[in-house]
């Protein structure tokens, strides 16, 4: 059965071009800025269906109902069984081992078999048929679809501009075989006046020689991308350096910078307050806080710290003179003594003179980053996160965990100076890179101790010379961020001229 929302206003438009959005369901920080996306479309007069599993619609189907634009949302069911999976495992970040990667990529092939079989239906599909087909970036069969169907299929990665200019660079120049060891820093020249350096172990999996998803899968990404008429991405034009230009030149595609997404959304659609639970706690919380006095700490969706690294961060959390946010995934499974010294060092019910409140369950980011209490984000450098934080106007301290994020964090530090590096060398370990299969963890030292977190700290909240001028370049990208969207500013555009490039 196929789960479909559409409204009258929609069945109607049958003469507005009409985009077909395929968020790739790795996780929900994938799922969230193509919802965004499509937001910003319909606004721009297109009839928008986001096309999802089950397990995800709700994910979607909230954020539209809070921004209210009409978007049809259709859910079609994952065959995650038929590969071997458990019920409900439909992103990534709800596999149980990196035993089950290679089986969530092959249920992926027959879901999109089942997509492509709904969108065949044409007319009798409301909206009607598509004009165009942007897939996220593992939906490798929604080129054959779209190519099926005569529309032009397009990619969004997630990634931002910059970091897609150096893998570009990776893929064709492979700098990195050069290297003696996986630690020695070599440069990867991707703006004509930056080289960005970075050593292999800090490199997306697209150039490790073993992930869980297999040799073949990245292959068919790297095809995907080579084939597809346009890229996609959550950026605008100014904030880059010219990376979205030089991507096109150096890819030979249209790349529409259309960010930033989180902006989408109206202020007050998105007050927390309004909200139950963990999102009204936070808010509460910072209210009795003065003004650029909290540090935020989030490692974005699904990233999970080692515990013994965990325990390094935590100590100079608690320590450090400023009040803190800390937001911590899976911590269910942390080992006991590390779950009691957070219960005793940390407060979860949001008492508003605590010092350190730990949000276990999903915390309103966005809304956060704009609080005038918080003064300083420390990241994982994940690109939604970031670009989140340059909306914001707000400066971050860097602390990269995998994929692409070394190469964020390269251009937040080097090239945007708005951030502080907190000096991580190594990758942490994530379900697609394990070295078990099994589950189990490796034992992990930590890498990071608690006095490098503390420097980082004092350089990111100090409003001395050094900090205020990052505070003051953060609060320029701010107004250049929200520029973009208005009406004549580059995304606004970029939307503009996609949609009524169909009409
Ligand atoms: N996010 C959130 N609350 C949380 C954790 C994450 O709102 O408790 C959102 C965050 O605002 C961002 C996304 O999840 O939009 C994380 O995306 P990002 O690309 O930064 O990181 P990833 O999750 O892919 O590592």
């Amino acid at each position: 059965p196929i789960v479909q929302r559409a409204t009258p206003e929609i069945m109607a438009s049958t003469t507005k071009p009409h985009l077909v959005l395929i968020p790739w369901q790795g996780g929900i920080s994938h799922i969230i800025p193509m919802t965004d996306i499509g937001i910003l479309l319909a606004s721009h007069g297109a009839a928008v269906t986001i096309i999802t599993t089950p397990a995800n619609a709700p994910v979607v189907q909230s954020r539209i109902d809070r921004a209210a634009p009409v978007i049809t949302v259709t859910a079609i069911p994952f065959p995650g069984a038929e590969a071997g999976l458990p019920d409900g495992c439909e992103r990534l970040d709800l596999l149980r081992s990196p035993a089950d990667v290679p089986r969530f990529f092959a249920a992926n092939k027959m879901f999109g078999e089942a997509v492509t079989q709904h969108c065949r239906g044409g007319s009798s599909v409301p909206p009607g048929r598509p004009s165009c087909v942007v897939a996220g970036m593992c939906h490798a069969w929604a080129l054959a679809m779209a190519r099926e169907l005569g529309v032009p299929c397009y990619i969004f990665h997630g990634f931002g501009a910059f970091a897609l200019l150096c893998i570009e660079h990776l893929f064709k120049h492979r700098p990195h075989e050069a290297v003696a060891s996986p630690d020695e820093l070599f440069g990867i020249p991707a703006l004509p006046s930056f080289e960005c350096r970075v050593s292999r172990r800090q490199l997306p999996p697209h150039f490790s020689p073993s992930t869980s998803m297999g040799g073949g899968q990245m292959q068919d990404m790297r095809e995907f991308e080579a084939a597809v008429d346009g890229v996609v991405v959550n950026t605008f034009e100014e904030l880059e350096n010219g990376s979205a230009g030089i991507l096109a030149s150096a890819t030979g595609k249209k790349v529409l910078a259309v960010g930033p997404v989180s902006l989408s959304h109206s202020p007050a659609s998105l007050d927390p307050r309004t909200m139950s639970g963990d999102a009204r706690r936070c808010m509460a919380w910072l209210d009795a806080k003065a003004s650029r006095s909290v540090v935020y700490v989030s490692f974005g969706s699904a990233g999970i710290m080692p515990p013994a690294q965990l325990v390094q961060l935590g100590m100079a959390l608690v320590s450090c003179p400023w009040p803190v946010l800390w937001v911590i995934k899976g911590a269910d499974s942390l080992p006991g003594d590390v779950k009691k010294w957070l219960c005793e060092n940390t407060d979860a019910d949001g008492v508003a003179s605590s010092k350190c409140l730990v949000v276990r369950g999903w915390a309103p980011q966005v809304a956060i980053l704009d609080h005038p209490a918080v003064g300083g984000f420390l990241t994982h450098c994940g690109w939604g996160s970031t670009l989140e934080a340059v909306a914001a106007g707000m400066p971050m301290a860097t602390w990269p965990l995998f994929a692409e994020q070394f190469l964020n964090e390269r251009l937040i530090v080097d090239v945007l100076g708005v951030g502080v590096s907190v000096g991580v060398t190594k990758p942490t370990e994530n379900i697609l890179t394990a070295s078990k299969t099994d589950g189990s963890k490796a034992e992990v030292v930590a890498e990071v101790r608690k006095e490098q977190v503390m420097e980082a700290l004092e350089r990111l909240m100090n409003q001395g010379a050094e900090g205020e001028e990052r505070w003051r370049k953060a609060q320029e990208l701010k107004l250049k961020a929200k520029g973009a969207l208005e009406e004549g500013g580059s995304s606004n555009v970029n939307l503009e001229n996609l949609v009524h490039s169909f009409v």
